[in-house]
């Protein structure tokens, strides 16, 4: 049997107690912390071999801490635990770099399966550099390329970038995007987006003479690789490269 070092991530006391008991109960070691800033300042040292996060978290939420592990090339297995069953929230929180999720509540023994899958990954493989056209950008070293050219990008405007790029060619609500790159529970207004796709826009597209950045009416944005040309035979309906 795996013995598997868990750091556990919840802030909801009682819950966790249990699950931590649980987890000793079946011969795991599992260390509790109340918060994503607690566990980003803890992972580190503890050589966990998997880290068990809870999405509603007070303060920084659970994909935020997942994005700052990742960031901070921390690349122990995450598994989300969360209330919400959204798809979306699914692709949320893989899109933070999470390896899987479960939603609560959950039966034990699934945790135990899960938990004991991605830990005995015993490599956690980088992640792979996303590409559209001659955009590219490289989740784990947060580095942007058009071309062979860097782009420098907010912390922000990355995440909107990253959220596209996962999606290649479909098209995305202002309010997926909001999930995607502000987190759920934020309380932003969604023309935000249509803010920060305009700084995308100058930095990635028109320096460069590319309109990769489309506006889908009705619907939201999507990116494609460079459409110059479509737009200009006009095989591209509803697109609007303007602000
Ligand atoms: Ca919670």
């Amino acid at each position: 049997m795996i013995r598997v070092r868990a750091l556990l991530v919840e802030d909801e006391a009682k819950l966790a107690r249990l699950i931590a008991r649980g987890l000793t109960e079946h011969g795991h070691v599992a260390d509790v912390v109340g918060s994503g800033e607690e566990a980003l300042a803890v992972v580190a040292d503890g050589a966990y071999d998997v880290v068990l996060l809870d999405v509603r978290l007070p303060g920084m939420d659970g994909f935020e801490t997942c994005r700052r592990l990742r960031a901070a090339r921390v690349w122990t297995p995450v598994v989300m635990l969360t209330a919400r069953t959204a798809v979306v929230d699914r692709i949320a929180g893989l899109d933070a770099g999470a390896d899987d999720y479960l939603a609560k509540p959950f039966a034990f023994d699934e945790l135990l399966a899960r938990m004991r899958a991605v830990a005995r990954r015993v490599e956690v493989p980088r992640p792979t550099v996303l590409t559209v056209g001659d955009l590219r950008l490289d989740p784990a070293s947060r580095r942007v390329w058009r071309d062979q050219h860097e782009v420098t990008l907010s912390a922000r405007e990355f995440a909107l970038l990253e959220a596209f790029m996962r999606r290649p060619g479909r098209a995305l609500t202002r309010d997926e995007l909001l999930e995607h790159a502000w987190g759920w529970d934020s309380d932003v207004a969604s023309n935000v987006v249509d803010v920060y796709v305009r700084y995308l826009r100058e930095k990635v597209d028109r320096p460069y003479d590319r309109h990769s950045i489309e506006t889908v009416r009705g619907t939201g944005y999507r990116i494609t690789a460079d459409h110059a040309d479509d737009l200009a035979d006009g095989r591209t309906q509803a697109v609007d490269s303007g602000d």
